[in-house]
């Protein structure tokens, strides 16, 4: 019996609360979603511009196969290299205003490609502890040294890029919206502190483009800053599959002979790119302005009924991002509470460890452009109740 282990380690899980199962939704993603058979306000997606199931999305995916079918039918490299993948590639890279950009068939794929390509056992790469799993999957692929400073303590980071080991390439590997706890990168800092020490600056935007920076180009916009690596998802707040690097044409031209995950892999479905290439052109145009104008007003509101309900510490951000961890504890609790929320109309997911670190289980509410000012209320309401129950623990003020 070779697997036996397996019912072991599935045992063991669940007595420690981190067993994961697939919540089904029915129908589409977007502000209500029917989650086990119950209606519920969407509180759990990264479709924050709720662009997901929009109609002009879908006619643009249907039109596509209309005209060029389904799949791409090999790699990029071999013969999946469809006009609208060509589009997209340069509409992407006027978006961001560089010279070039490369697809990648997801943000997982994309980091494993990029960190494998340019760093390896003679380089070090500095990693903010709370980046993303697809960045450090990336290191662990390129076998790269790998300096971990502590989330976003750019003094510490300084002092360890001043005692750096000897190394061929440095790199400084960030989010700029970290996934499971809502803030920003400090990116000038970073900018300033790869400069300084010979490094390239390498940044994920995935949960920041399209939600900020002037017509949704993200953080490093927002900032007038240039990273020497930028990448981000189509799956997040483009509503769509897929992801992207910006940069250079060498840079680009370099991932395209060496990155992996890019070379060895079928391209996206030529729909799936269409819709890509809608949700672009949607995100920085007024309309762009309008739903992040909705969002941005949907979440002032939540982050101010948080620190009303001592549920964050404010100001959370000068201005707070989509999503908003709210504390449990407790691994077992955070799914009872989700549940609980769940019967009450609410669907937020509980997050454990490893997603987030031992100890430090949290609700993760993402806030939506679709979502109506009476939800965020909502939502409010129900975690009022919960802390009028000691249901949740209040921050130390
Ligand atoms: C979601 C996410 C990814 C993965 O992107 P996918 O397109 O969903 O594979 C990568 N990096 C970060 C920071 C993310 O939040």
């Amino acid at each position: 019996m070779p697997l036996t282990f397996i019912n072991d380690e599935l045992r063991a899980l669940a007595a420690r609360g981190h067993a994961r199962r697939m919540r089904p939704i029915d129908g589409a993603q977007g502000r209500v979603v029917t989650v086990d058979g119950r209606p519920a306000l969407n509180f759990s997606s990264n479709d924050y511009l709720g662009l997901a199931a929009d109609a002009r999305l879908r006619d643009a995916a249907r039109n596509a196969m209309t005209d060029h079918g389904l799949g791409a039918g090999s790699s990029r490299l071999v013969a999946g290299s469809l006009g609208p993948h060509r589009r997209l590639e340069v509409a992407l890279a006027a978006f961001h205003d560089r010279e070039a950009a490369l697809l990648f068939n997801s943000g997982y794929h994309a980091n494993l490609g990029v960190l494998s390509a340019l760093s390896g056992p003679e380089d070090v790469v500095f990693s903010d502890e709370l980046n993303h799993a697809s960045l450090i999957d990336g290191c662990k692929l390129a076998r790269t040294r790998v300096v971990v400073y502590p989330h976003g303590d750019t003094a510490t980071l300084a002092r360890l890029l001043a005692e750096a080991p000897v190394a061929r390439r440095k790199f400084v590997v960030t989010d700029t919206l970290f996934s499971m706890d809502g803030d920003f990168a400090q990116l000038p800092a970073l900018r300033a502190l790869a400069d300084a020490h010979g490094a390239a600056l390498v940044v994920d935007e995935a949960h920041a483009t399209g939600v900020v920076g002037p017509g949704g180009r993200g953080l490093a916009a927002a900032h007038g800053i240039v990273p020497d690596v930028h990448i981000a998802t189509l799956g997040k707040a483009f509503g769509v599959f897929g992801a992207y690097v910006t940069g250079s044409t060498a840079l680009i031209t370099f991932l395209l002979n060496r990155a992996r995950s890019f070379v060895f892999t079928t391209a996206l479905p030529v729909p799936v790119v269409a819709a890509a290439t809608c949700a672009v052109t949607l995100v920085q145009s007024r309309a762009g302005d309008e739903l992040r104008a909705r969002l941005t007003r949907s979440c002032d509101e939540f982050a101010a009924g948080l620190v009303r309900l001592g549920l964050a510490r404010g100001p959370a951000h000068p201005a707070p991002g989509p999503i908003f961890p709210v504390h449990v504890g407790d691994d077992h609790r955070v799914m009872e509470v989700s549940e609980r929320l769940l019967g009450e109309g609410i669907f937020v997911q509980g997050i454990r460890p490893p997603t987030v670190a031992p100890g430090t289980a949290r609700l993760r509410f993402s806030l939506s452009a679709a979502h109506e000012p009476d939800d965020v209320q909502l939502a409010l309401r129900a975690l009022a109740q919960l802390v009028s129950e000691r249901a949740l623990p209040q921050v130390p003020r």
